[in-house]
């Protein structure tokens, strides 16, 4: 079948992308699903800043792509041996298919399925197919097992967690990855405890999750940190208690102030080494430092070294929010019908599939939490 697809042919392309066109759309031929895949309709896909990350060069992948990582849609048609989906179910993408027979998915730990992990890097389906083709034959690359920026897209059954369809797929999208990814750093990561002080650094689509994950958990003060004004109304809106704008105010001397000493759990959602470094040093003593954003490769992180043994800190990394997402989906899903997170505010706008490079230049600019694609679905 024919399905207009968002394709990366070259990373490094300069912002302004509304007139580099890192993206160009492309009606590509899509295969139909194989053994234990799913052909889904894509009815909405969020822009996230790991994306930005592979257009502008700093997090690399097999060329030329089907980008977007952020995804929810409908259940078209099943290849073989899918026998738990069925044509109209709704689905969300995990960005990590969960192959359930790895070392790390039996002992809990799905977010890092090591056969999962080798097909992402080789930008192919779970068991090496790639299912996207040019008129020319040319197969193309898929993005972490989604490919959310197409009409369609063929997607491994373990990419895929069936939802309840009394959730809109356009709010239901944003637990592929911003909520996932911040609610689950609090939550499974951190296991913040009620009553604790926490700061979140970095306030995008993942670092507001963060804030709201945290007035889940009941953490009290919440003090979140941003350098652009409007993400600081935004995350208050959210569930932060404090808001710090790091040019008026050092942020690592106010959260100590209104802390007593330092936050119990930071949180870096920023991905700067810098940044995370602030994060450490606004931590208490036998404080957790908790890193979920995603630095350039070639930054190096530079720490008091006797500080993690003499004062007990931590320092942790959080990928997908150490979210098993068959478990963890359905369950930030009920957070949100209990009204505990208020998903929605993340949303700042949507988009038709063609705006994507302008998308991504407001992105690029910080003016935006998650901006949506809406298909026709
Ligand atoms: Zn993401
Ligand atoms: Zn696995």
């Amino acid at each position: 079948m024919k399905t207009n697809a968002a394709v990366l042919k070259q990373m490094g392309r300069p912002a302004p992308y509304a007139a580099s066109k890192p993206l160009v759309i492309e009606e590509l031929e899509l295969d139909g699903p194989g053994p234990r895949e799913v052909l889904v309709q894509i009815a909405a896909a969020g822009l996230c800043h790991s994306d930005l990350s592979v257009i502008n060069g700093s997090r690399p992948w097999p060329l030329p792509l089907v980008l977007g990582h952020e995804a929810a849609g409908i259940v078209r048609d099943i290849g073989p041996d899918v026998d738990d989906l069925k044509p109209g179910d709704h689905v969300v993408f995990s960005y990590v298919p969960v192959c359930g027979r790895c070392s790390m998915c039996v002992s809990g730990r799905g977010n890092l399925c090591e056969h999962g992990r080798a097909a992402n890097v080789a930008g192919t389906l779970l068991r090496g197919t790639r299912r996207f083709r040019r008129q020319d034959g040319t197969l193309l690359n898929h993005h972490l097992g989604v490919s959310g920026f197409s009409e369609y897209t063929v997607a491994a059954r373990e990419s895929l967690v069936r939802v309840d369809d009394d959730i809109p797929l356009e709010i239901a999208v944003l637990f592929g990855c911003a909520v996932m990814t911040g609610v689950g750093a609090v939550v499974n990561t951190a296991k913040v405890a009620p009553g604790t002080p926490v700061a979140v650094f970095g306030l995008g689509g993942v670092g507001l999750s963060a804030v709201m994950g945290a007035r889940a958990a009941g953490a009290w003060p919440i003090i979140a940190v941003d350098t652009v004004d409007s993400k600081l109304e935004l995350a208050k809106c959210c569930g932060a208690s404090h808001t710090i704008l790091p040019r008026l105010d050092d942020p690592v001397a106010a959260i100590k102030d209104l802390t007593h000493g330092g936050a119990e759990t930071a949180f870096e959602a920023v991905g700067h080494a810098k940044v995370l470094a602030q994060s450490y040093a606004a931590t208490r003593r036998g404080g957790k430092t908790v890193a979920i954003g995603l630095p350039h490769p070639d930054q190096q992180l530079s720490l008091q070294a006797v500080s993690i043994t003499a004062e007990e800190r931590q320092l942790v990394g959080s990928y997908m929010g150490s979210c098993v997402p068959p478990r963890d989906v359905p369950r930030f899903m009920n957070l949100y019908r209990a009204g505990m997170l208020p998903v929605e505010k993340l949303k700042s706008r949507e988009l038709a599939l063609a705006q994507v490079n302008e998308g991504f230049d407001a992105l690029d600019r910080g003016e935006v939490a998650r901006q949506v694609i809406r298909f026709h679905a």
